[in-house]
Order: C-alpha cells, then structure tokens, then sequence
C-alpha cells in the first residue's frame, strides 16, 4: 500500500464525517421534503468525491460547511430529478437516434394528452358499439398517402422486418443483394434478422454490383421473397449497379414472387424542390412495383416511434393474424402520435409547416441565417457577459440513416465563455436541468441552429447562464 503523505493525510482527518454532515442545522434547512434516506446517499456520494479528490491531489483544501453543503444540494438534485428528460439539439443532426428522433408536431403532442390520463376506443369500435382494431385507426390513412391496398403499423420498423419476414418467408429462401446487407445501428442486421425470422438469407451479385439475372438465377422453388434494403447510412460510389424496384416486380409475372423493401426512413412527400432529392416517396415505390414496403414512423416521416407496413393485401393480411403482432403492437401513445401525424400530411404545406422534422430539413440557408440572428438577440438578452456568441456558416445533416451524403448549408452559433475549453463548455451544458447538446469543430463549441426549436429558447438561456457560472467556478 502507497504511504499517504502526512499532508494528506492530515487533510482525510478533517474532512467531516456522514454523521456529523447529517446533524448540521444548515443543511437540515435546505434538504427538508427529501426522504432522509436520499439525503443520507446524498451526503455520503459527496464526501466520497471530496476524499477522492484530497487522495488524487485535486483537492488542496476541504471545503467550507457552506460550500459542502451547496455540493449536497446539487446531488440531491440530480439524484431525484428524471433520468430521461427533454434536452436541447444543437448538433444540427435532424434525426437524431440518440436524441429521440423526431420531435412530435402540436397536433401529435395533443393527441397523446387526448388519450393518456383517460380512456379511449382504443380496441372499440364507437359505430357499433362493439370490439375494434387498434390498426383501423391509421389503416386508411396510410393507404390514403400511399396507395397501398392494405397498411398495418408495429412497434418500430425492425419490428415491420421480422414480422413480414416471419410471416412471409419462415423456412424458405429471401434473396437480397450482397449491396444491401446492412447495418443499422448495431442491432439491426440484415443477416441476423433473416435468421431470427426463420427465413434463409440468398445472397446474389457482388458488393457493389447487383443484376437483375442475379436474382432470376437464384429464384427456385424455395423461394418466398425478393428482398430490397435501403442502404440507410451508407452510399456505394463509383463502379456500382444495383437492381432497382421496378427490375424486381418485373420477374413477378413469370415466378410469382412479391418483392418486399424496407424502406428505413420513408418520406410520404416529395422534397426534392427543397435540394432534397433522389429519394422516391413510398407511393412511388409501391407505383413502381414493390408489393410490400416497410418503414419508420420517426425518421423522415416526423412522427412517433413505429413500424408501418404498406402493400398488397394478400400479403398483409396473414400478418394480422400471426401470433408475433401481438408481441410487437403498437401502444396506445404512439398510435395516437402517428395518427395525428399522419392525418398532417393530408395536406402536404400543413405537414411541411407543422411537422418539426419536415420543417426543420426544408430550412434554407437564408432562412437558417436569419433565424440565428433572432436567436443571439433573444439569447444577448438573458445570458451574462462572460459568455459571447460568434454566428460561423456550417453545414447540417438529415441523421437517421436518411440521405448518408447530403450536407444542408446551415448557420452555427460559437459559444465561447471566458476562458474556458471547448470540452469544458461542452461538459458544463450537459449538466443543467435542460441540457443542451452541440458538437466540437477545431477547438470550438458549436450549436446548429437548424435543430434549435422555438420552444428551447427560454431552456438554452437558462442553461448558458448555469454553464457560465460552473465555467467560471472551475477556473477560478
Ligand atoms: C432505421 C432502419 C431500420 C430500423 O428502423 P427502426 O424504426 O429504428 O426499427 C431498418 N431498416 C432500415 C433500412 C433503416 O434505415
């Protein structure tokens, strides 16, 4: 065992015991309408940093009692406030994964209040006052924005995979291309979905080019699906073919076998006019000849976690009936969201006004330079001096495994507080009660202001002010 210099060991001496932080009357004032049990773990995580930082060399003094007691408070208020809680996204990524995806639009938020803290038909048809579908509530409403004969929604879009595969194909052949065996994420595979599913995985062509004779010389009497996966994350350039929706359907006639697509993002519109191209609409897909098409409901689309599944009715409906929907259906909240949303994109200019994920990506430049002046105006105003704001041209992207290679001009916003790093002003805006998240470019802190919301504003002033503060602690 290291021998502990007198120094520090003189320090360990006196700092104050549990017990005695426990019987002071100042701290007795602050922690009332804490369970005392919270207080006491509270107090103990305190200390044990405090003798941590004595034992490392960090701390050179113990604190006074009105500065220990400050430290308390802090950790009794991160330990009892909410784990998973709103934060601001100023990492100019518009579908955000590990940010939660796409922020719901008004009309999605009121139709979750609508029916969380009461009752609803949920499973109850009002017409004839008997037992409904869950599904029937967005069932028309996909096959009116996509044209497909029959839609059914699940849990997510890996959950859209494995049900169509599983219903479609256990026991028999899928053929994909060698293009398209893809990751998303981690968890989602394409070649171990396929075997979860039961389904076995043909895989024809090559990794960057695939023909439609690959598919023709593979089909046999196995055969249950003509897979094609959207290479979500990913682009292959140069030397590269690959076999498009239309090839696929074309083989139908002579095999019979549906083609299927999972989609990933999915956009019900078209929003090429908005330098956001090369990626058809599900109807267009299905126009194209794809009998079955999955996608998700937080991606592109702007709504709420799911997994819809549009396409031909023969297809669809053994899923209905499969025992593994159950399993993977939809709850109450999210149904609710996607039918409010999806309901938006009735009329294509409400659902690019109103829809924050839409609204957010058909952002132009000039647009986004103008929205960063009002937001320093706005934020000058609350926060204190030693932070200063510094507007940089920049360039934001979709996220969600939606168009890999598309870069969106965008305005940013430097933040700079005294003398502080880039990494400690990033560390100190994940502390607030709102956290706010940006990304370092070259030694500088960097909010996009594309993904900054309306209603953030109030939250991200009030958090630059909490991040100036501990800044400044922390240097002094
Ligand atoms: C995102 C994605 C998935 C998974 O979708 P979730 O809704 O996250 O389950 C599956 N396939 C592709 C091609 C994707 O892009």
């Amino acid at each position: 065992m290291a021998v502990l210099s007198t120094g520090i060991q003189q320090l360990l001496r006196t700092l104050p015991k549990v017990d005695r932080v426990m019987a002071w009357s100042d701290l007795a004032l602050g922690v009332d309408g804490y369970p005392r049990p919270v207080v006491v773990a509270g107090v103990r995580a305190v200390i044990d940093r405090l003798r941590g930082e004595v034992l490392t060399g960090v701390l050179a003094d113990v604190p006074e009692p009105a500065r220990i007691i400050a430290l308390i408070m802090s950790e009794l208020e991160f330990r009892t406030s909410r784990s998973l809680r709103g934060v601001v996204n100023g990492t100019g990524v518009v579908v955000h994964t590990n940010l939660g995806r796409s922020p719901l639009a008004d009309e999605a938020e009121e139709a979750i209040h609508s029916v969380s803290a009461g009752y609803s038909n949920l499973e109850f048809d009002l017409e004839n006052g008997e037992r409904g579908s869950r599904y029937a509530h967005v069932e028309g409403l996909i096959c009116e924005l996509t044209g497909a004969e029959a839609a059914l929604v699940v849990n997510n879009n890996a959950a859209a995979v494995i049900l169509a595969l599983t219903t479609l194909a256990q026991g028999r052949e899928v053929i994909v291309s060698r293009g398209e065996l893809v990751e998303i994420g981690g968890s989602f595979r394409i070649p171990d979905v396929m075997r979860q599913s039961g389904a076995r995985l043909v895989e024809v062509g090559t990794t960057n080019r695939t023909h439609i004779t690959d598919f023709r010389a593979a089909i046999t009497d196995a055969t249950a699906l003509m897979l094609k996966v959207h290479t979500s994350n990913f682009a292959i350039v140069g030397f590269t073919a690959e076999v498009s929706i239309g090839a696929m359907a074309m083989l139908r006639p002579e095999t019979g076998i549906p083609v299927m697509l999972d989609a990933g993002s999915g956009s019900l519109i078209d929003l090429s006019s908005y330098g956001i191209s090369g990626e058809p609409t599900i109807r267009q897909y299905l126009e194209k000849g794809a009998d079955l098409v999955t996608f998700s409901g937080d991606k592109l689309l702007g709504g709420p976690q799911a997994g819809l599944i549009a396409g031909a009715r023969r297809l669809i409906e053994p899923m209905k009936h499969h025992p593994l929907l159950r399993a993977l259906r939809m709850d109450k909240l999210n149904l609710a969201a996607l039918e409010a949303t999806l309901r938006l994109y009735r009329d294509e200019r409400r659902a690019l006004a109103s829809i924050p994920t839409l609204r957010m990506l058909t952002m132009t430049g000039g647009q986004l330079v103008r929205r960063a002046d009002t937001i320093c105006r706005k934020l000058r105003r609350a926060i204190p001096d030693s932070v200063s704001l510094v507007k940089h041209p920049g360039e934001s992207s979709a996220g969600g495994g939606s168009f890999p290679l598309l870069q969106l001009p965008t305005t940013l916003i430097e933040i700079r507080i005294g003398v502080s790093s880039a990494q400690q002003i990033e560390a100190a805006l994940r502390r607030p009660p709102v956290p706010v998240i940006g990304r370092i470019h070259h030694d500088r802190y960097l909010l996009d202001v594309r993904t900054i919301l309306d209603r953030d504003l109030p939250a991200l002033s009030n958090s630059l002010a909490e991040a100036a503060k501990r800044c400044c602690e922390t240097v002094r």
